[in-house]
């Protein structure tokens, strides 16, 4: 059975009143929602998500088709919880995560996404980002009207194009990856990738081999850089898979 390790962290950054990201990590689920609406609202429906996601835990064996189900019915509680008090009304947030499945084949990572919260890979020394943003600036970068390193200083880096709380439901991106001893997953919030740069990141990794100590780490390097945002971290270790 693959073993994991790991560590997390959560922070309101320099500029924020409150913190509206929320995290869970167990030992088989990792997932990160950054909260988005008015007062509290948005730390209201991030919570919602993760408290939703953190059902699966129970779930053995866990199949991707799980993943997206509960990312379905999270969507439909924070629209329902959206719709019954003015205070909450278009709350929104985004999920994104990691968790152990089987798919018939045996033990897989599936990585899952809705908005522009990240899914990272560290392999063999190299950062790869797994998740695609749902953003404004992604849509511009993949439709070739600026360029990547623009992506990040653009005044629309804030739009989200898909998050729950919608009506429609938006489709939430599964991945399912073969584990691999050795890998590091990084999960995090825009809150870290808004303050540093992928390189940045990758140095942070490769020089804290331990998890929590690179979780802590990549939040004080964000705050040392600005931390305009909440930032929130979890580096998953893939120890074995005896
Ligand atoms: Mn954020």
């Amino acid at each position: 059975m693959l073993t994991l390790t790991w560590g997390a962290a959560t922070d309101v950054g320099c500029v924020r009143e409150l913190n509206q990201d929320n995290l869970w990590a167990s030992g088989r689920l990792f997932a990160v929602a950054d909260g988005m609406g008015g007062h509290a609202a948005g730390e209201v429906a991030s919570e919602l998500a993760v408290a939703e996601l953190s059902g699966l835990a129970e779930l053995s064996p866990l199949r991707p088709e799980d993943i997206t189900a509960a990312i379905t019915s999270a969507n439909e509680r924070i629209v329902r919880g959206g719709l019954e008090r003015r205070d909450r009304f278009g709350m929104g947030t985004t999920i994104t995560g990691l968790a152990v499945v089987s798919n018939g084949e045996g033990e897989k990572l599936a990585v899952f996404n809705v908005g522009d919260s990240r899914v990272y890979r560290f392999t063999g020394g190299t950062l790869v980002q797994v998740t695609v943003d749902h953003s404004a600036v992604e849509e511009m970068v993949a439709a070739g009207h600026i360029a990547r390193e623009q992506a990040r200083h653009h005044p629309r880096r804030n739009v989200v194009t898909r998050s729950l709380g919608s009506y429609p439901a938006p489709d939430a991106d599964v991945w399912v990856l073969d584990p691999v001893v050795g890998d590091r997953f990084l999960i995090c919030s825009d809150g870290l990738t808004g303050e540093l740069d992928d390189p940045e990141i990758a140095q942070v990794l490769a020089t804290e081999q331990d998890p929590q100590a690179a979780a802590d780490r990549l939040v004080s390097q964000a705050r040392q850089a600005g931390g305009a945002d909440n930032i929130t971290t979890i580096v998953v270790a893939l120890a074995s898979a005896g």
